[in-house]
């Protein structure tokens, strides 16, 4: 009996809910016994094709043999000895590959941490000890992370600011460009402007912080001439140019990094997710001159660069090249991209399907009017598509956007399976 209740989503959500703090959220209450690939198997033996990722981690796939292989070879040498007090090799190795794969002809240099929302933390505190100056312009809609100084960069209040302030000050954002909720990227620039007219002189300004496509934002791709445009205004002022590619990083959008699209080569990148496959890691890469201004001592953390994770990295990079995996983006991006925008023909919920390479949206709203998003049927066609077997998530400024993180790795085959799911959902959503 008791073994049974174990075995039941219903009976471990009961447990969560009583056992864990309220703020962390969930997208759907299933516990997940294993996962392969991109499909996974709850507690009660049900089967999910996994459009999710765990939230753009899994580009090379659940439980990938190559990566898991080579955290299993390294868990029998060592798990742990914190890089600052005895050092290894993978570490070392891993940041010269991801020098050697950051755009831009100088020297570069890399500090390796362990979550998303460091690597932003520590890319600001790299800025303002080069350049000695206070003050960080993101972007709305932005999502940086969770922490003080990220929260505070963050262009997003519910739910990840509201109640959580005071904010980190000299933290300023401008406007995001979205053609289809009416900011052009000439609104985007004269924001810039009004933050240097009424906020903060430009020599006061460390840092700009861009994601090249929002993430939590919707999926919105940033214009190369926007990212040209902050990479001249960050030369004319002396302002450290940040690229935050930890959604977009490691071959999601069909290159390594999603700025390259754009030709623009950033002074600092900053990745985590789909770099280790679902190992905890994330980095800064830029401009060794910028990596090197904080003193010994300044940088780094008892896990940070953990062995068991840089193992997994590199593995990561194994597969990608192996697989040809930054072509499999595109193709699989196209296929993504042709499906979402036949069900937008046929159904005038949807308002715009977008996106850079294999991230993938689609945004809701009644009768394509971008004044009246639809966030209940985005929650209704992401519940619709577990009962049919589907992970989905949402994301966006007003929760109205479906995104797909699918792995890298899926087949054509089980891609036209949740795509299907997809289009069975969003008109039953819409039939109920
Ligand atoms: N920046 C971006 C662009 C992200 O998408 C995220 C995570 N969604 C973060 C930062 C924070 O990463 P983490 O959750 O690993 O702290």
């Amino acid at each position: 009996m008791q073994r049974e209740a174990h075995l039941n989503n219903a009976a471990l959500f009961a447990r969560r809910e009583a056992a864990i703090a309220r703020g962390v959220g969930h997208s759907h209450q299933i516990f997940i016994d294993r996962a392969e690939n991109a499909e996974i198997w709850d507690v009660e033996g049900r089967r999910y094709i996994d459009f999710a990722g765990g939230i753009a981690v899994l580009n090379t796939g659940h439980c990938n043999p190559v990566i898991t292989q080579a955290v299993k070879a390294q868990l029998d040498r060592f798990s742990h000895t914190c890089f600052q007090v005895l050092a290894y090799e993978s570490y070392v190795e891993l940041a010269e590959r991801l020098n050697a794969k950051a755009p831009g002809d100088c020297a570069k240099k890399t500090l390796l941490v362990t979550t998303g929302a460091e690597a932003v933390e520590n890319a600001v505190k790299i800025a303002r000890a080069h350049t000695g100056r206070p003050g960080v312009i993101s972007f709305s809609g932005g999502f940086h992370g969770r922490t003080l100084m990220t929260m505070g960069l963050t262009g997003k209040v519910v739910p990840y600011k509201a109640g959580f302030g005071p904010f980190p000050g000299d933290v300023f954002h401008a406007r995001f460009p979205n053609a289809l909720h009416g900011v052009s990227l000439q609104d985007a620039i004269d924001s810039l402007e009004s933050i240097f007219k009424n906020d903060i002189e430009p020599s006061r300004v460390a840092a700009i912080i861009i994601e090249p496509v929002q993430g939590e934002g919707g999926f919105n791709v940033a214009p190369a001439a926007l990212l040209q445009h902050l990479r001249a205004l960050c030369n004319q002022h002396g302002i450290v140019f940040i690229a935050d590619e930890i959604q977009t990083g490691a071959g999601r959008t069909g290159k390594w990094f999603a700025i390259e699209h754009s030709g623009v080569a950033p002074d600092l990148i900053t990745m985590a997710k789909s770099m280790a496959g679902g190992y905890p890691i994330a980095a800064v890469v830029g401009r060794a001159d910028i990596m090197d201004a904080p003193n010994p001592g300044g940088l780094g953390g008892t896990y940070a660069g953990n062995p068991l994770a840089c193992a997994a990295a590199l593995a990561v990079m194994e597969v990608f090249e192996k697989e040809n995996l930054l072509q499999r983006a595109e193709d699989l991006g196209q296929r993504l991209t042709q499906s979402l925008q036949a069900l937008a023909q046929r159904l005038d919920c949807v308002a715009e399907v977008r996106g850079l390479g294999a991230m993938v949206a689609m945004e809701l709203c009644q009768g394509r009017d971008p004044h009246r998003p639809d966030a209940n049927l985005t929650k209704a066609v992401c519940a619709e598509a577990a009962k049919r077997g589907l992970i989905l998530l949402s994301c966006g400024t007003y929760g109205n956007v479906i995104r797909i993180l699918v792995p890298l790795t899926a087949s054509d085959a089980l891609l036209d399976e949740g795509l299907a799911i997809i289009a069975a959902s969003l008109e039953a959503a819409l039939a109920a």
